[in-house]
């Protein structure tokens, strides 16, 4: 479904992400571990597209400059060069870190906002599996976002996310903040993504012990390159990732 090839991206002299390649299959969810500034960001901006704009609106203010190399082929065709518009249109949706939801409208009104490129019929549908999916935001549907908490605000950015109907979902930090159980409500809609909307998921979070058990696939990426990858099993049974990304977990 994504293949990233040897992505490079520099921002200025700044190498970001260094030769990254990337398979994600239809149906998967597959996690991004790595730290703080490990490039997790850049990548889904990457895949996603908004490095485009943001590339862009840096060249017409003569701010740095933002190259980026590689391949990056969505559902068999090549989408680099498109913008996340158009990306977004084909099903590539990205959720981005820290939620970036409009605080001063309601719970629903962030929703529609995510519907813009919908059917209304699909919005009317998906608004009800999001309310189904998470039912605190039933609660709260008349509320102003900016008053939720990290955790509710992380549940109304997936589902508008949702609402813009991806076949792809590119969660960016979701955990980001997050009290372990209120973690744990926030993957758990991740199957339920996959199983009743045919989604594809990936996550990329900096600790890998709250995602490593939805995950079939990961990758664990350090100064912008991949450093380890495999299966949830071998994850889980590799001594380097437990000690390292793990905190001794088992
Ligand atoms: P975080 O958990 O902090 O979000 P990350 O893994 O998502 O980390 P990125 O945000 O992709 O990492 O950053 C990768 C590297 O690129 C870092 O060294 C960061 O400082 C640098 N970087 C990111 N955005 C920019 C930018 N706009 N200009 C310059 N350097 C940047």
């Amino acid at each position: 479904m994504l293949e990233v090839r040897e992505l490079l991206v520099f921002y200025e002299n700044m190498l970001a992400l260094n030769n990254l390649t990337l398979r994600c299959a239809e149906g998967q969810v597959v996690g991004v571990f790595g730290a703080n500034s490990a490039g997790k960001s850049t990548l889904m901006y990457a895949v996603s597209g908004i490095l485009l704009d943001i590339a862009y609106k840096e060249k017409v203010r003569g701010g740095e400059r933002i190259t980026q190399f590689g391949e990056i082929l969505y559902e068999g065709e090549p989408v680099g060069h498109l913008k996340a518009f158009q990306r977004a249109r084909r099903g590539l949706v990205l959720c981005p870190e820290r939620r970036r939801l409009f605080p001063e409208c309601t719970v629903i009104e962030n929703l529609k906002i995510g519907g813009y490129l919908a059917t209304r019929a699909q919005v009317r549908e998906t608004l009800e599996f999001v309310l189904e999916l998470f039912p605190r935001l039933q609660e709260l549907r008349r509320r102003q976002a900016g008053f939720l908490s990290g955790g509710e605000q992380q549940m109304v950015a997936i589902g508008r996310a949702l609402m813009a109907q991806p076949r792809l979902l590119l969660l960016d930090e979701p955990l980001l903040g997050l009290a372990p159980s209120i973690q744990h409500d926030v993957m758990q809609a991740v199957p339920k993504i996959r199983s009743e909307r045919g989604v594809t998921v990936i996550v990329a979070e900096q600790y890998a012990r709250p995602v490593l058990p939805y995950v079939d696939y990961a990758y664990i990426v350090e100064n912008g390159s991949t450093v380890l990858e495999g299966t949830r099993q071998e994850l889980l049974d590799n001594p380097d990732v437990r000690a390292a990304y793990l905190g001794g977990m088992g």
